[in-house]
């Protein structure tokens, strides 16, 4: 856990340097963040503290250590070291208007600290349609158990979401763009009618990251992603983070001590080693994927090609106006409704993996039936011709592009052989 002016030797230096700082552009900040001298010594990365036990010089010190539970301060493994702290600081940094930010063992265990830090019973939360699907089971199964009760909404809709709110409405729970559907909706215009309604917004930003969509200053409360992404970027480690302004970093770090949520140094200092390379690794797999989704464009096997940053796909306008970047992660919808015809695709592929999880070095690929999965908006859209439902999700890694097509063509030949 990290906080801008977490302690007070970083504070006088932070205070001295915070107008410089905000003018840095993105490529220094990433370069910068997180490495300040009283973590890194003379070193330029943060070294791993491997360790539960901190030790104080003296009982009177050891009895006032509970009491300041500030950042940055040694205390007891379970609120990290410096190593975390650096990551969660670099974090910080790179979110426009965050206080702070609070490191969870998987994306997934952030959405659950950012929820839990919201909600209580009795209260409604609302989500879109098109979320990760362990968001919708954890709405649906832990907090439907705690008394929540979860209304699901069409995030294209938005006279329909502003008619979606009562008094008991405390959080609104956005993803942009959804999973596997890609679909971009207006998160500014939604968090905006959320805060009018006295509710708080909470984004699963993992697809941008804070470098293509800026989330706060977007005008949404906290903002999530899962580091396993690109942050992590090399398909190596675990990891989730929430950012957010002063009130609700507090009631984020707050529940996440009570739910006793640490992650380990090994994987910060490997994030932060990531870290550094992931603006360079985000702009050259959203060049490969425009390329590789050009293509499939191009293939009358393909029904819809669903990748925002493509000009023409659903969404790109959108996309255009309001983010600042993209990543590898976009989907495509074949014109064929046979499933098996879309195995034999997928197992003829050579340089793409089968698996879960994105955002890594390496290309990846895996089947989704979108149809089945929405209770409150109907996909496809009617207005897509024929009714195809058949989906493929790519990630695409560093490769060249061009060897990637060479892949996808050899899959599409075995397909029509099946
Ligand atoms: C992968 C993913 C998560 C969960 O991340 P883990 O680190 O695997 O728990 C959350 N949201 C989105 C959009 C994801 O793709």
């Amino acid at each position: 856990m990290g906080r801008r002016s977490g302690n007070p030797q970083g504070r006088r230096a932070r205070a001295l340097t915070d107008k410089t700082d905000r003018e840095k552009r993105t490529a220094t900040r990433l370069v910068e963040a997180g490495r300040r001298k009283e973590w890194t010594g003379p070193v330029v990365n943060p070294p791993v503290w491997r360790a539960s036990t901190h030790l104080y010089p003296d009982t009177k010190a050891l009895r006032s250590g509970p009491a300041r539970n500030e950042d940055g301060r040694f205390f007891y493994g379970r609120r990290g070291g410096p190593t975390q702290w650096a990551l969660a600081d670099a974090l910080t940094e790179l979110e426009a208007g965050a206080a702070g930010t609070v490191l969870y063992p998987s994306g997934v265990a952030a959405i659950a600290g950012a929820l839990l830090a919201v909600l209580d019973p009795g209260d409604v939360l609302l989500v879109t349609d098109n979320a990760y699907d362990p968001t919708r089971s954890m709405a649906t199964g832990l907090l439907k158990r705690l008394g929540v009760e979860t209304r699901f909404f069409d995030p294209l809709d938005i006279d329909g979401f502003a008619g979606r709110f009562c008094d008991r409405t405390k959080a609104v729970m956005l993803e942009n763009p959804g999973s596997l559907t890609m679909d971009v909706c207006d998160a500014p215009a939604l968090a905006e009618i959320a805060r009018r309604h006295g509710a708080t917004s909470i984004i699963d930003n993992t697809w941008a990251t804070a470098l293509g969509f800026p989330a706060l200053e977007n005008g949404i409360d906290i903002s999530v992603m899962s580091l396993t992404k690109h942050v992590g970027g090399h398909s190596d480690l675990l990891m989730g983070s929430a950012s957010a302004g002063e009130r609700w970093y507090r009631e984020l770090r707050r529940t996440a001590q009570e739910l006793g949520q640490v992650v380990s140094p090994d994987d910060a200092a490997l994030a932060l080693r990531s870290l550094r390379t992931m603006g360079l690794r985000l702009k050259a797999s959203t060049a490969g994927a425009v390329a590789v989704a050009d293509w499939l464009q191009s293939r009358p096997e393909v029904a819809q090609v669903l990748c925002p940053p493509l000009p023409g796909a659903p969404g790109h306008d959108l996309w255009q106006s309001q983010f600042k970047g993209g990543c590898g992660l976009f989907s495509f919808v074949l014109a064929t409704q046979d499933a098996s015809a879309r195995a034999a695709l997928i197992d003829a592929l050579d340089l793409f993996g089968i698996g879960f999880s994105w955002g890594g070095f390496e290309s990846l690929a895996i089947p989704f039936d979108a149809g089945t999965m929405r209770t409150d908006s109907p996909w496809p859209p009617e207005s897509w011709p024929g009714g195809a439902t058949l989906g493929i999700r790519l990630s695409i890694g560093l490769e060249d592009p061009e060897d990637l097509i060479a892949d996808l063509e050899r899959g599409f030949a075995a397909m029509e052989r099946a």
